[in-house]
């Protein structure tokens, strides 16, 4: 059964497709600016997210796992500090505001984020659908002018149900999704990070005796997955492989952090793709393959316990790789390879966990239609305006944002909260200003 919401009256200004927090932040500004304007000319918007209801990365909602960035960095905050979508409000309806300020700390739970973004998801409700899940996006044409896109979203508990809806733009903010290596098979007892909760109450839950995991990986999820296990599973050893020689700290110094900047995206937009490259290069260190040094010097005494009680349960195969992992009903035996050597072991493990990163997943095959009229660069990227709306064939005037997957043109915030509720006050003036003037397309998307 398929419903068309496709009538001249039901035509979208913008449509976003996902519901994290990029598109979250989209929303309260649209939101925002319908509730203060006294003419009515709010956008007419409507965001589609696949899952039943709002949930952040929930598969790692490790109880106390704190947040990599400031609670100032909220969803608001950077844009319009006055904004009753803050943090320190959700805190005062909670009523937890004295008692997180004697925290002393700029950085929150990851559960207690998660709560807050709930909290402003459900504020903005009426602005979205959930277990919508976006199957294709259709470009339509009047006069040879691509004008709507029709974005067909399924319920995935009920495939046969379709929904068609018209807009004039889309914004498509579709987050990451699970990176793993070439050749890896996932079973029930081998999973991405990405699942590592719900797994691990399941084995809990069935009294599954678990003596040996391993977890591959040198980031922050390898080392937090490492680390829960090790406490969900008082009895098990646990193994983290990977081939660096230890876990490197992340840099979240002064000036490094200044990569994170709303002005750091004009530098960084501005700069040739050289410069663009070197930059992404020296500072990949503030968030890829790196480790809070609490948390690494936190597994290091653990370890170092463990010595002197002469019951070593964390094991760290440092300088090592996987080199086969072969699952059975009951665990998944795995061979490990010391680099420097090519000494193997092998590891009779109940549980692998590849924690082996995320990857954005950008405009993928199911968008493949409006993918087609997009412009890319002489290095086949997608070329994207400042205003995050994406670079298209001149007879196009439908609009196509991008949150997430524009690290070659944004800069490394892309992917993470820094600048969330900055970008969202971009794009929402972005999208006001080719409402009213539809010719700035070729201009704006172009310059
Ligand atoms: C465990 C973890 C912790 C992190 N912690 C931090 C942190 O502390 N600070 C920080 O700055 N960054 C952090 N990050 C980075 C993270 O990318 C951002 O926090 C944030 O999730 C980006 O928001 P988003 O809305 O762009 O993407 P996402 O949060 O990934 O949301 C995308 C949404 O789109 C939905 N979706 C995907 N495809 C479709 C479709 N076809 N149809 C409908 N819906 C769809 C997904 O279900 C999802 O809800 C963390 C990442 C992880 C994995």
């Amino acid at each position: 059964m398929t419903t068309l919401h496709t009538g001249p009256d039901s035509i979208y200004d913008v449509l976003g497709i996902g519901f994290g927090p990029s598109n979250l932040a989209l929303a309260i500004a649209v939101h925002e600016h319908g509730a203060a304007s006294s003419s009515g000319d709010g956008l007419r918007a409507g965001f589609l997210e696949r899952q039943p209801r709002f949930g952040w990365h929930r598969g790692m909602l490790i109880d106390d796992a704190t947040m990599q960035v400031s609670f100032l960095k909220d969803l608001v905050t950077m844009r319009d500090p006055t904004s009753d979508f803050t943090f320190l409000n959700y805190l005062r309806e909670r009523g937890r505001l004295v008692d997180f300020l004697n925290q002393k700390t700029l950085f929150p739970l990851r559960i207690e984020f998660h709560d807050y973004f709930e909290w402003a998801a459900a504020r903005v409700g009426h602005l979205v659908e959930y277990a919508a899940d976006v199957v294709s996006v259709k470009p339509v044409t009047e006069d040879g002018e691509v004008r709507w896109f029709d974005v067909t979203s399924r319920d995935p508990d009920a495939p046969e149900r379709l929904t068609v809806r018209r807009t004039r733009a889309v914004c498509v903010a579709t987050g990451l999704e699970p990176h793993l290596p070439p050749g890896a098979e996932l079973s029930n007892r081998v999973w991405h990070n990405s699942e590592l909760l719900p797994r691990v109450d399941h084995l809990l839950r069935s009294e599954t005796p678990v003596r040996r995991a391993v977890v591959l990986g040198a980031g922050q999820s390898a080392a937090e997955t490492v680390d829960y296990l090790h406490r969900r599973f008082p009895g098990a050893e646990i193994c983290s492989v990977f081939a660096k020689y230890g876990y490197t700290p992340a840099d979240d110094s002064p000036f490094a952090n200044r990569i994170f900047d709303p002005e750091a995206v004009d530098v960084f937009y501005a700069a040739s793709s050289e410069v663009k490259q070197s930059l992404n290069d020296y500072h990949r260190g503030t968030n890829y393959s790196v480790v809070d040094m609490d948390l690494i010097e936190s597994l290091s005494r653990t370890m170092y316990q463990e010595k002197v009680q002469g019951t070593q349960r964390l094991r760290m195969m440092n300088v090592s790789r996987i080199r086969e992992a072969a699952s059975r009903a009951d665990g998944v035996r795995v061979t490990v390879e010391f680099l420097p050597t090519g000494e193997r072991e092998t590891l009779d493990a109940d549980v692998l966990v590849f924690a082996t990163g995320y990857q954005p997943r950008g405009i993928g095959d199911h968008l493949g239609d409006i993918a087609k009229l997009c412009l890319r660069d002489e290095e086949d990227q997608l070329r994207v305006g400042r205003d995050h709306r994406v670079e298209t064939a001149p007879n196009v005037t439908a609009g196509i944002y991008l949150q997430g997957a524009t690290e070659h043109t944004h800069g490394l915030t892309s992917t993470l909260l820094s600048t969330t509720a900055v970008r969202a006050g971009e794009i929402h003036a972005s999208l006001l200003a080719h409402r009213s003037s539809p010719a700035a397309t070729a201009t704006t998307s172009r310059g």
